[in-house]
């Protein structure tokens, strides 16, 4: 049974689904068409949960995605927003946090279909080690990734990013020491177990107060590709091609398809955007704050 709100989403996509084909053409003959790039987080048939679509669904998106559109990598969308023009609208996936039951279905169906992949990890939640705050919260301790799995998905061709050491929030960190291990001290430490270059990073929870140039720029000098937020934008050529906008990988089907047929009335968020000054103290305003 649909809802009221359910029954509005269908009818707002089915009223404008000719006018988004048409702006859809238009931008794209502008040579300005969007990248979509998708972040989910766990593709599971038991424990559903906000952070959770089933793999009957995921496998449904993917689908639609590749008759719909041009599916990329990461670092194919930062080529394209670096040269300052995109004649075609492309889709991108990607996974945070770190989900074991990814290896069940998803992934593999990933790999099967050629779709270029990013997934990204946080380190402190790895098989093994503890279960994620947010799922001990519910009651249900959701598995975690192996190293094995990871090593595998590397060498399946899926491009292992990192996502933080304790899942925090970047953007409340004050103390300078933190916020380098956070980020960067993290970042290669996972380098170190999957045995390959780290070259990508998402931001937990990403939303604007969630990250800060400090942050951003550490990674830049570290020789990091990019970073990512998740606060839900589309990605143009000609922006910074460092930071990478995500939209969510929502499991309602018709909120998936109103982002991804393209949303007028989306096309403006976060094409301003800025990363919040740094909220790191200095040692005596640490001392003073720790006395
Ligand atoms: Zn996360």
């Amino acid at each position: 049974m649909l809802d009221t709100r359910q029954i509005g989403l269908h009818a707002y996509y089915a009223g404008t689904s000719w006018l988004r084909k048409h702006y859809r053409e238009k931008l794209e003959q502008e040579r300005r068409a969007p990248m979509c790039v998708l972040f989910y987080h766990r593709v599971a048939d038991k424990h559903p949960n906000p952070w959770t679509i089933s793999s009957g669904e995921f496998e449904r998106q993917i689908h639609w995605l590749i008759e719909n559109m041009d599916i990329v990598s990461l670092e194919e969308v930062q080529r394209r927003m670096a040269t300052g023009q995109n004649d075609r609208t492309t889709a991108t996936v990607t996974f945070d946090d770190g989900y074991a039951e990814n290896l069940d279905t998803a992934i593999p169906l990933l790999v099967q279909l050629g779709v270029p992949t990013t997934y990204f990890v946080t380190l402190d939640f790895m098989y093994g080690k503890k279960p994620f705050p947010h799922d001990v919260q519910r009651g249900v301790e959701l598995p975690t990734n192996t190293i094995e799995q990871l090593l595998w998905m590397a060498g399946q061709g899926v491009e292992i990013g990192a996502h933080t050491r304790s899942h925090c929030d970047v953007g409340a960190i004050t103390d300078p020491n933190e916020l380098v291990d956070e980020v960067l001290t993290a970042t290669e430490e996972l380098s170190q177990l999957i045995g390959r270059p780290v070259r990508y990073f998402a931001f937990p929870y990403g939303k604007p107060e969630n990250m800060n140039q400090a942050a951003v720029d550490l990674l830049r000098q570290a020789g990091l590709k990019g970073v990512c937020s998740a606060y839900g934008a589309y990605n143009f050529a000609g922006s910074d091609p460092f930071h990478i906008q995500r939209i969510h990988g929502d499991p309602d089907f018709i909120r998936f398809k109103n982002w991804m047929t393209i949303d007028p009335r989306k096309v403006s968020l976060g094409i301003d955007f800025r990363f919040a000054e740094s909220t790191l103290l200095s040692d005596s305003q640490l001392s003073d704050s720790r006395s």
